[in-house]
C-alpha cells in the first residue's frame, strides 16, 4: 500500500535521511519512534512531497513517483492519496470548525458545497463536536482542536494519514481525548496510518508495527513485543530500555 524505496533526503550537507525503505499494508498501523533530530518528521513530509525527497520512490496504493522526476500533477495525484495531522493542528484561524473541515472537499476535490457540508457535519459527528460547527478554532481547547485536524484529514478519504506528534503540544488532560480518537479510527481499519509519537504506552498499544529510526535509518522495525522484548539490536535495546 505505502511503498518506500531507498529515500534519501539532504539539506545542503547535512543528510538526513539515508536510505529509507518502508512498506505498509493497506490498514496497517505504524509509529514511528526515536530520538529527536532523526528525521521522522522529515520522513513523513517527504512521503506527502510537502518535501522533495533527494533520491527514491514513493509508491501509495499502486501510484509511484520517483523524485529525480517528479512533474507537478504527479505532487498533486500523490498528495490526493495522503492527508496529514500536524502537532500544532494548523486549523485556518479565520474559517469555523465547519468550513475547516469542508476546505479540502471543495478546494481539492471540487466537491459542491451542500455535498461538502453533508460529508463534514458528519466527521463532526464522528470526532464528537457537531455542536461546534460555528466555532472559530481559537474557542475551542487543544484536544478539540485537534480532533477538528483529524476530521479535516479524514474528509478526503486519503489511503494514509500521516500524524506528527499529535499530541505533544496538548496538556496532559487532553491526551486522551485525541489518543481514544486514533485508536477508535484505528480498529476501523479503513485507512493506513503513520504515526509518529513519543507517547510509547500508546504506539505499543494501537500499533501493529513499530519502525525505529536514528540518525536517518530505519534501525529496526517490527511487532511491539519484538522491538520491546525480544530485539537482538544493540541500539534498539538500549533505546527501548528506558520504557520497560
Ligand atoms: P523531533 O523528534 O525533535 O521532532 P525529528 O526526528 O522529527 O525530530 P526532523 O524534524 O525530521 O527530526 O529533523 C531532522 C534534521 O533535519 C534536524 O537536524 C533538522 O534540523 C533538519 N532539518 C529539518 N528540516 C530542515 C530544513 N527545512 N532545512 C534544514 N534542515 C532541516
Ligand atoms: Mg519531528
Amino acid at each position: 500500500m505505502l511503498k518506500l524505496k531507498n529515500i534519501k533526503k539532504q539539506f545542503g550537507d547535512l543528510t538526513v535521511l539515508d536510505g529509507i525503505d518502508l512498506e505498509l499494508k493497506k490498514g496497517e498501523v505504524a509509529a514511528i519512534i526515536g530520538p529527536s533530530g532523526t528525521g521522522k518528521s522529515t520522513l513523513l513530509r517527504c512521503i506527502n512531497l510537502l518535501e522533495t525527497p533527494t533520491k527514491g520512490t514513493i509508491e501509495i496504493d499502486g501510484f509511484s513517483v520517483d523524485s529525480k522526476n517528479l512533474s507537478p500533477k504527479d505532487c498533486i495525484e500523490l498528495r490526493k492519496k495522503t492527508a496529514m495531522v500536524f502537532q500544532n493542528y494548523s486549523l485556518f484561524k479565520n474559517k469555523t470548525v465547519l468550513e475547516n473541515i469542508m476546505m479540502p472537499m471543495t478546494l481539492v476535490q471540487k466537491k459542491d458545497k451542500k455535498v461538502a457540508e453533508e460529508e463534514a457535519m458528519a466527521l463532526l459527528k464522528k470526532v464528537g463536536l457537531a455542536d461546534k460547527r460555528d466555532y472559530y478554532p481559537s474557542r475551542l481547547s487543544g484536544g478539540q482542536q485537534q480532533r477538528i485536524g483529524i476530521a479535516r484529514a479524514l474528509a478526503v478519504h486519503p489511503e494514509i494519514i500521516l500524524f506528527d506528534e499529535p499530541t505533544s503540544s496538548l496538556d496532559p488532560e487532553l491526551v486522551n481525548e485525541v489518543l481514544e480518537l486514533i485508536r477508535e479510527l484505528s480498529n476501523e481499519h479503513e485507512c493506513t496510518m503513520l504515526i509518529v509519537t513519543h507517547e510509547m504506552r500508546f504506539a505499543l498499544e494501537i500499533a501493529n508495527k513499530i519502525i525505529f529510526m536514528e540518525k536517518g535509518k530505519v534501525v529496526e522495525e517490527g511487532s511491539p513485543n519484538e522491538l520491546l522484548y525480544n530485539s537482538t539490536n544493540e541500539r534498539t535495546r538500549s533505546y527501548f530500555k528506558q520504557f520497560i
